[in-house]
């Protein structure tokens, strides 16, 4: 129960933060339309937080897992146990988790470069994937990329409400087709994030055409938003950051790739190298981190769904274009926000940078970056560099101007965020509420 002194004081706390009355008062009666959201959100929570604990459990981690490993790191338990522990939660027959998979993208190379040999053709069913994989592949012509070692790359699009072009993925699939990958998150596209069920049913369709064909799916900012995972629908391999999801916001780096034992052993030899794969690799003292960011994800991700939630709603009744809009499910933790004015954008990157607990003083400004063809924006005032699980914004100054944002580790913190924006929004007029 929340009594009225304690309510005044939550009150005068926003406003000491900067949150005016109207904004708070509009933020809460959004949040009280969203209760029975929540409560299914929490009960994806409890179920995947007892996935969690029963791994654990089930694979004996005890205090002598986060023990400093250093050297080569041959028996290092702690690593090994930890990816029994993924293998678990995946259901899958074993697992890659390491530091020294620096990120996502490297997760992704490893697992495709590991698993294809010259002559083999790798398929894209979902359209385009993420930029960073555009220079792995060698869509973009790259110093190491899969093209130059003789794999080739073909892609189909998406149809245009977004499914699958089942009749072209059955043209495109012929002998040399060893992998089909297949990004579960839409990133920073347009086109929708697939659930789990859509993407089993894309495998099932693809094994009933070739059995062996090896599928992988890139389950960035996909981890826990779900009951079950891509691997519980077929997918050989399930790849992912540990600066995103499944690190929980603790994990300080590293990457996962978890799956069937031949391909992750595969993983394994050209992470390392042929003959070492998994036996070495120190994992330096991180362990605590991982196995605490793990058991903490599901919340985590539940606090980030939440915050997408919350902000749908709010800039959706405020006549904005929203990204998935205010009702529909959800497969990811990404939220996007059409403003159509660059002011739009920024402020919305300044609300969400003055809410963090880190850097908060710092004013995000539209900056020249290497990769993108107009300026962008970014607010992030994370624990972790460049972890998008925390609490982060940004957005290209181009049209139709439109703002990405993900994470929040608290649902408390995510809310006071997205406040915040709004905040910003109505001190620069661009919203009048
Ligand atoms: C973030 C992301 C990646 C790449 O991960 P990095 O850690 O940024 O390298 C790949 N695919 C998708 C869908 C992502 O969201």
């Amino acid at each position: 129960m929340i009594n009225e002194t304690h309510d005044t004081s939550i009150t005068s706390l926003y406003k000491e933060l900067g949150i005016r009355k109207e904004v708070l008062k509009f933020g809460r009666e959004i949040e009280a339309g969203l209760k029975e959201r929540f409560a299914a959100i929490d009960e994806v929570a409890e179920y995947n937080q007892l996935k969690v604990i029963h791994a654990m459990q089930k694979n004996q981690v005890s205090e002598g897992c986060f023990h400093y490993a250093s050297g080569y790191g041959y028996n290092d338990a702690g690593r090994d146990t930890l990816e029994d522990v993924y293998a678990s939660v995946f259901h899958t027959q074993s697992a890659l988790v390491r530091p020294q998979i620096t990120c996502g993208t490297h997760a992704l190379a490893l697992a495709l470069s590991a698993n294809l040999r010259p002559g083999d053709e790798l398929l894209s069913p979902v359209g385009k994937p993420y930029d960073t994989l555009e220079e792995v592949i060698g869509i973009r012509p790259s110093k190491g990329s899969l093209a130059e070692y003789g794999i080739s790359y073909s892609q189909v699009e998406l149809l245009s409400d977004g499914t699958f072009d089942y009749e072209n993925i059955r043209k495109a699939i012929h002998e040399n087709t060893k992998l089909v990958t297949i990004q579960r998150s839409k990133g920073y596209q347009t086109r929708p994030s697939f659930s789990v069920k859509q993407i089993g049913e894309l495998i099932s369709f693809v094994k009933e055409i070739r059995p062996d064909i090896i599928c992988m799916v890139d389950n960035c900012y996909g981890e826990f938003v779900e009951t079950i995972e891509p691997s519980d629908v077929g997918a050989d391999l399930v790849v992912g950051s540990l600066i995103k999801n499944p690190g929980g916001g603790l994990a300080p780096i590293g990457g996962y790739i978890a799956g069937r034992k031949d391909l992750i052993e595969a993983c394994g030899y050209r992470l390392t190298s042929p003959g070492l794969g998994k036996e070495v690799g120190a994992s330096l003292g991180v362990m605590q981190s991982f196995y605490q960011g793990l058991f903490l994800a599901p919340t985590v991700t539940a606090s980030a769904l939440k915050a997408a939630i919350f902000a749908a709603n709010i800039y959706e009744k405020l006549g904005f274009f929203v990204v998935p809009n205010g009702s529909e499910s959800r497969h990811d933790i990404i939220q996007a926000v059409t403003f159509g004015k660059p002011e739009g954008v920024i402020e919305f990157c300044k609300g969400i940078q003055a809410a963090a607990p880190v850097d908060s003083f710092v004013t995000p400004i539209p900056w020249a970056m290497p990769g993108y063809d107009s300026d962008v924006i970014m607010a992030a005032g994370a624990f972790v560099q460049g972890s998008s699980i925390e609490l982060s914004a940004d957005g290209p100054i181009k049209p139709p101007y439109a703002v990405y944002f993900q994470g929040g580790l608290t649902w408390h913190h995510g809310r006071l965020g997205i406040l915040m924006s709004l905040e910003y929004l109505v001190r620069k007029g661009v919203v009048v509420l």
